[in-house]
């Protein structure tokens, strides 16, 4: 057996995705807790932006600084070790969201029992299901009074496109929550409302009609319960790890974060089902996490906070083999040798030079501008890890130098806050006249106001009319119609920081225009295709 077997099995690396304020923040810091990682609750803090406070610069570096501090959060619980990828809830930072779950290989899904599947939830959980990564849901704040568990399955069935199975069952809920039962178990556990109480109080029933139910829950509630679970029975298929694990079947647990209930049973559950780190697929082939050979991707960079010093971390995902200190690696799109002599390993609330990391594992490379998102290292092997999709912008704007004396700056800034994927750059064709893309309109503060602290450069931006950029794919670039297309599109026409041809169109109605009229030519809305 491979020396590093035993620490590749241990592994368990994923993301709680969520609507903002489903209790992302709350059910981290439990499962913390368990680990022993954290001594008491509030010691996470949440990367969430306070409303009204977009405007608030202190408050985007705030931001950045829990956002650094939570990107990673490992712990071990059971002999198993745990990392936690942040994935920011809030739209503005869904592409951040995209990215990071490139290098998770399961997620927790969380739904507020009153609230039932939101928007945001649908999109993360779309791209999960697009990638068959492998999905737990955690139906949260059961101690208020919500939507029936039945309806709620349902909708999340319906609106999530999933085929869920109930692995805990909640006894009642809101005002006469009375706890849950423990379908993966089999036994009960009672809810007191005390967040302090001994987790590992369970009561153990392993036969459904025995009167020990009744006199645990009451008559009643022990009769519904029975009906309600032999109904579920019916209806949702058991459970199977390997549909679970294909991302055909997403076992469901209920509780309350805020109140620790339901959450042991859920990460018992998880370091019992939850893949160890997957296999991912490369331009050239498939990487398997037991190959002896180190290689991994860049899935984030983050600039230092302090303006003097211009270093960036960037996030490496280790896919397979070992990943040493002071050892040289291949930066495969520069073919150029690096080492790193401080690598990063993330604990709950500090990170820590280490010597070896093993597949699952993140590190943070101290970098000096030479990474980009989606950058591949290996131990010499010429592998690119299949780049990780640009989405089409929903805000775009003109940037215009305001300080001529600072161009350069200007430039360069731009140039590596692209890198660090906080918007996108596209170039006009016509007029070289450069265009900001943004998922959400807070990102040109941003740009703004890190252009001035960390670069010393000015910039101003002057509105424009785009509805959607799409990338666009010829089926013969020498035709007469691609020739049409570019001729008479010329003013719509960018390149992005590839220099992968964009065009830009200015509503709906003219794309499907476009795209009715050019029928040999793709227009897609992700970078990739
Ligand atoms: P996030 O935005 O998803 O990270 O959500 P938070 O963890 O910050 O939680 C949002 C709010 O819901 C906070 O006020 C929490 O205290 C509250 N909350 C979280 N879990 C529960 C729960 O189980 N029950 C109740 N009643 N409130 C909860």
């Amino acid at each position: 057996m491979k020396s590093f077997q035993k620490e590749l099995k241990r592994r368990r690396t994923f993301g709680i995705i969520s609507h903002p304020d489903a209790g992302k923040t709350t059910l981290t810091e439990k499962l913390l807790l368990f680990g022993g990682a954290i001594q008491e609750a509030g010691a996470v803090k949440s990367n969430k932006i306070k409303k009204g406070a977009t405007s608030d610069f202190m408050e985007i570096e705030r931001q950045r600084g829990i956002s650094v501090a939570t990107s990673v959060l490992a712990f071990e619980y059971k002999n198993i070790k745990i990392n936690i990828l942040d994935t920011p809830g809030h739209k503005d930072f869904a592409e951040d969201t995209f990215r990071t779950l490139t290098a998770v290989d399961s997620v927790i899904v969380v739904i507020d029992v009153a609230k039932g599947v939101e928007e945001q939830t649908e999109k993360l959980v779309e791209v999960c299901r697009m990638r068959n990564i492998p999905m737990i849901v955690f139906i949260n704040k059961m101690d208020r009074e919500g939507k029936d568990a039945f309806e709620l399955l349902d909708e999340i069935e319906q609106k999530l496109n999933l085929t869920v199975t109930p692995l805990s069952y909640p006894i009642g809920m809101g005002y006469d929550f009375k706890g849950i039962y423990n379908i993966w178990e089999k036994n009960v556990n009672l809810f007191t409302g005390d967040p302090k109480k001994d987790i590992e109080d369970t009561i153990e029933i392993s036969d459904l009609t025995s009167e020990e139910l009744d006199e645990l829950i009451g008559s009643k509630a022990a009769d519904n319960l029975r009906e309600e679970l032999e109904l579920a029975q019916g209806v949702y298929p058991e459970f199977d790890k390997e549909a679970y694990l294909e991302g055909r079947l997403q076992p469901v647990f209920f509780g309350s974060a805020l109140n620790n209930f339901g959450v042991r049973e859920l990460l018992d559950c998880f370091i019992n089902i939850a893949p160890t780190p997957r296999p991912k697929e490369s331009e050239e082939r498939l990487v398997k996490p037991d190959e002896d050979k180190f290689t991994g991707f860049v899935f984030k960079i983050h600039a230092n906070m302090d303006p003097k010093h211009r270093d960036r971390l960037a996030f490496v995902k280790i896919v397979s083999g070992k990943f040493e200190r002071n050892k040289a690696y291949l930066h495969v799109r520069h073919n150029k040798n690096l080492k790193f002599s401080s690598p990063n390993a993330f604990f709950a609330e500090k990170k820590e030079i280490v010597d070896v990391s093993y597949p699952g594992d993140i590190v943070g490379l101290h970098d000096t501008g030479n990474f980009k998102i989606g950058d591949t290292l290996t131990e010499g092997e010429n592998l690119n890890y299949r780049g990780i999709p640009s989405f089409s912008p929903e805000h775009f704007r003109y940037i215009n130098n305001a300080d001529p004396m600072k161009s350069k700056q200007l430039a360069k800034g731009v140039d590596q806050l692209m890198d660090e994927g906080v918007a996108q750059l596209f170039t006009l064709e016509l007029n070289g006249r450069k265009i900001i893309g943004t998922v959400g309109a807070l990102q040109f503060e941003v740009i703004q106001y890190r252009l001035e602290h960390e670069y010393g450069a000015k910039c101003t931006y002057e509105n424009l009319n785009v509805y959607k950029a799409t990338w666009v794919e010829a089926e013969d670039e020498k035709s007469e119609e691609f020739k049409d297309f570019k001729r008479v599109k010329a003013k719509f026409l960018a390149k992005d920081k590839k220099g992968q041809l964009v065009f830009l169109a200015d509503s709906q109605f003219s794309l499907q225009m476009t795209q009715d009229k050019y029928r040999s030519i793709k227009f897609h809305f992700t970078s990739e295709f």
